[in-house]
């Protein structure tokens, strides 16, 4: 079964230079398919992207109601406080006023209750007495006071949500009270993944014989899933080409391609190889940064496919920084990039010149400021220093000695309020 790598095999891969972070992110963006439009219910829209325009079509609240419990009156018969009214009806919410307001009466009403035809303002309960069947005002009474206007919320025309957004609670309940039931929205991505290695094993076949497990495919599915999109999993394949080959052509179902593993420069790394023998046009390959440096970004079957580093840290981190901003553009959002914050660095950070570094780093607020610490051991295999992260704190490409109190852009993970820019 196993196959000797047949260096020759290797050549035919077009050489490409390493590529900056910002150069490896806008070529990526700019190369993106648009996916689908489908129609679903309301209930399954949250944090779906609206495909259409949504303006009101009636008037929301449809009539002048009440804003609170009290008394719906004329103005002009309050003028001169204390005033007594006779209270002709009680119009609770739902139920239509019976009668026009003529002068010096008073109707009981309730929060939302529509306004009777003839009042103009309304009294809170709290600034009145009953008296049997009258009610004494202790106040004066200004026209309009507590009343909702019928359109003051949106009226025909109103343009209340626009193509690209990104479905939230308040959006959700807007277009209810719009009465829409159905709406049109991007349809999710559905991105395959796929693990590459020989020493990979699933989760249930751990054992004491120094195989590790495939946890890239399981961090990436609920990246993926946080974004938005629906993974597809492909499991995990041996570093066999043909193995590799025939899990890529299963994935092309998919509207883009995730590997991990098998991208860099050993013999038995075969990624780069069998998506050029498939058809595949290499963008890129290599990005000046740490961890991460070994991403492949391939165009096959006009579908993008990232063929992320398989180390834990490495394959999050390229992710974060490429394939979210990538899959999110495509589901039609503008928004894309993480909230990037400053932050106090608490301790020196060195590194050589030549590639940006993210620093997996914890960020606390003391004192009204922000301040990173790195999450200990930095190395790319060692992804406790992720799940202790909130941020990831750019050094750029030619720095390389970052001192204690200086500021640092940090990218925060855990936010998602998201910009239209990167940020650093
Ligand atoms: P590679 O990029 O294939 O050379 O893999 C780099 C390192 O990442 C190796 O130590 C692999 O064992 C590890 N690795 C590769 N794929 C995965 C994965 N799916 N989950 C966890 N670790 C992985
Ligand atoms: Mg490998």
């Amino acid at each position: 079964m196993r196959q000797s790598p047949d260096p020759s095999r290797k050549s035919e891969i077009p050489k490409r230079t390493a590529v900056s972070v910002a150069e490896a992110r806008e070529l990526i963006l700019a190369s993106l398919p648009a996916l689908g439009v489908e129609t679903v219910g309301l209930r399954e829209a949250t944090d779906r992207v609206l495909a259409e325009d949504i303006a009101a079509e009636r008037l929301i609240p449809p009539r002048d109601n009440s804003a609170m419990d009290g008394y719906a009156l004329r103005a002009e018969d309050a003028t001169d406080a204390p005033a007594r009214l006779a209270i002709v009806e009680e119009i609770a919410a739902g139920h239509d006023p019976q009668r026009k307001l003529g002068p010096g009466e008073a109707a009981r009403i309730l929060t939302g209750a529509a306004v009777p035809e003839g009042a103009d303002a309304v009294v809170m309960q709290e600034q009145t007495r009953r008296d049997g069947s009258e009610v004494i005002l202790e106040e004066s009474v200004s026209e309009g006071q507590h009343i909702r206007r019928a359109g003051s919320d949106v009226r025909p025309g109103t343009q209340v949500l626009a193509k690209g957004r990104g479905l939230r609670a308040a959006d959700i309940g807007m277009l209810a009270a719009l009465g829409r039931t159905q709406i049109s929205v991007v349809t999710r991505a559905r991105v395959a993944i796929l693990a590459t290695g020989d020493e990979l094993v699933e989760p249930d076949r751990l054992r004491d014989d120094g195989r590790i497990v495939a946890s890239n495919s399981y961090a990436l599915q609920a990246a993926l899933l946080e974004a938005g999109a629906e993974p597809v999993l492909l499991g995990i394949s041996r570093d066999e080409p043909e193995l590799i080959a025939a899990a890529f052509r299963r994935a092309l179902r998919c509207d883009a391609v995730i590997s991990t593993g098998g991208v860099s420069v050993g013999d038995r790394d075969w990624i780069k190889q069998v998506l050029a023998e498939l058809g595949g046009d290499m963008r890129l390959w290599r990005v000046r940064m740490k961890p991460g440096a070994p991403l492949a970004y391939v165009v096959l079957d006009g579908r993008p496919v990232f063929g992320l580093p398989g180390n834990p840290v490495s394959s999050l981190v390229t992710f974060e920084q490429f394939v979210r901003p990538a899959l999110l553009t495509m589901m039609g959002h503008t928004d894309v990039f993480r909230p990037v914050e400053r932050a106090q660095l608490s301790e020196d950070y060195r590194k050589p010149a030549g590639r940006a570094h993210f620093v997996r780093v914890r960020v606390d607020s003391r004192e009204g400021r922000l301040h990173a610490t790195p999450t200990g051991d930095q190395s790319s295999g060692v992804l406790l220093s992720m799940v202790q992260a909130n941020g990831l704190a750019f050094v750029p490409e030619d720095e390389t000695w970052l001192r204690a109190g200086g500021e640092v852009p940090v990218i925060m993970l855990r936010r998602d309020d998201l910009r239209p820019e990167p940020g650093y």
